[in-house]
C-alpha cells in the first residue's frame, strides 16, 4: 500500500528538492520504520557518468525491508529511480577526480501508526548531493567499550535509519577527543571488533587480510565486498572471521571502508587509553586496494568484475 508520494514516484516524477509530507504519527518518525541506501554516481575523464554497484544496493535494501516488515520496490524500480535521480541532476555530478554525486534513497513507513505494527502507507523516493574526496590523511579510532551499536538479532545488518541513534554519543564523545571515529565491539563478548559509525574494517598482516564476518550485526558494506574480490586477485588471502581486539594491536595495516570514504588507512587505534600506530602512506596494500578501487569506479581502470553502469 504506497502512499501518495509513491503514486508519483511510481510515475517516474521528479520533484525539486523540498519537504515531503508526513503524518505525525507515521511508522518512520514514532517507531524508526525506515532503511535508506548510499551510492555514488562518478565522472570518468571523457564526461561519461558511471554508477556503481547500484544493484547491491537494491538487494541491500531488500533484505532490510524484508526484516522490518516493509514492501519493498523491485531491483528495477531501485535502479531506475537512482538513475532518474543521477540524469536529472547531471551537471551537479563533479568533474573526474573531484568527487562523486551522493545518491541517497530511502524506504519509509508513511502511514498513520499509533501503535507498534508495520506501517499501512510507504513512501520511497531518491535525492542526491554532490560530495567532495576524503581529505589526506589517516583515521584516527578509539575503541568504545561501553556503548554499542548492534546485539545479535536486532537490525544492526541492515540499513535501518534507527541503526544510528545509538552511535550519536559513543561519536560525539570521540570527536570531543579528536578522534576521527569509534571502533565498536560486539555487544556479546565485548572481545570482537565490528565496525565504525559508517565504514567497515580490515586488518593486514603478511599476505593475510581479515575482516569480521558479517553475520548479523554488522552492516555487510558494498564497498567491504569489493575491496574483498580486489584483494582476491591481487592474491591476498582473505578472511571474513571474528576478530579480537588483541590481534588488531599487532596488525601492519588497519583500513576502513565505506561508500563515502571509498577506503581509508587507519592512523592509529586507542584502546582503554593505549594508541597502536599503523603503516601508512603510499606504499601500503591499503594504498594499492584503494587506487584499483577508485579506478574502477571513475572509469580509470577496465571494470573486469563488470561493477559499473554507464548511464550518460
Ligand atoms: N557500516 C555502516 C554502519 C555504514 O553505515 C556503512 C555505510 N553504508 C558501511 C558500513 C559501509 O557500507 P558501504 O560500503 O555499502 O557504504
Amino acid at each position: 500500500n504506497w502512499s501518495k508520494e509513491q503514486e508519483k514516484f511510481s510515475q517516474g516524477i521528479l520533484t525539486r528538492f523540498g519537504n515531503i509530507e508526513m503524518c505525525p504519527s507515521s511508522g518512520i518518525l514514532n517507531y524508526g520504520q525506515g532503511l535508506f541506501e548510499g551510492l555514488k554516481a562518478y565522472r570518468k575523464e571523457d564526461e561519461g557518468i558511471l554508477l556503481f554497484r547500484p544493484v547491491e544496493n537494491a538487494l541491500r535494501m531488500k533484505i532490510g525491508a524484508d526484516r522490518m516488515c516493509m514492501p519493498s520496490t523491485t531491483i528495477e524500480q531501485f535502479v531506475d529511480a537512482v538513475k532518474k535521480t543521477v540524469l536529472a541532476n547531471k551537471r551537479w555530478v563533479p568533474p573526474h577526480g573531484r568527487g562523486a554525486l551522493y545518491i541517497r534513497p530511502l524506504l519509509m513507513g508513511t502511514g498513520p501508526n499509533l501503535g507498534v505494527k508495520p506501517a499501512s502507507e510507504y513512501t520511497f523516493v531518491a535525492y542526491a548531493s554532490p560530495v567532495g574526496n576524503y581529505h589526506e590523511g589517516g583515521l584516527n579510532l578509539i575503541v568504545e567499550d561501553n556503548l554499542y551499536r548492534a546485539t545479535p538479532g536486532g537490525t544492526g545488518g541492515v540499513k535501518a535509519v534507527a541503526n544510528y541513534s545509538p552511535i550519536y554519543r559513543a561519536l560525539t564523545q570521540a570527536k570531543a577527543k579528536g578522534f576521527s571515529d569509534v571502533l565498536f565491539l560486539d555487544a556479546l563478548t565485548r572481545r570482537n571488533i565490528e565496525e565504525g559509525s559508517a565504514c567497515n574494517i580490515f586488518i593486514l598482516k603478511g599476505n593475510v587480510i581479515s575482516t569480521p564476518t558479517a553475520h548479523g550485526t554488522i552492516l555487510p558494506g558494498i564497498t567491504r565486498k569489493s575491496i574483498i574480490e580486489i584483494a582476491l586477485t591481487f592474491g591476498y588471502q582473505v578472511e571474513e572471521r571474528p576478530v579480537p581486539i588483541e590481534e588488531v594491536f599487532d596488525a601492519e595495516e588497519v583500513f576502513c571502508t565505506g561508500t563515502a570514504m571509498v577506503l581509508k588507512s587507519v592512523a592509529s587505534i586507542t584502546y582503554q587509553g593505549k594508541r597502536i600506530k599503523y603503516k601508512m602512506g603510499a606504499e601500503t596494500v591499503a594504498q594499492k586496494l584503494y587506487g584499483t578501487l577508485t579506478g574502477i569506479q571513475t572509469g580509470l581502470i577496465e571494470d573486469k568484475m563488470g561493477w559499473t553502469i554507464e548511464i550518460d
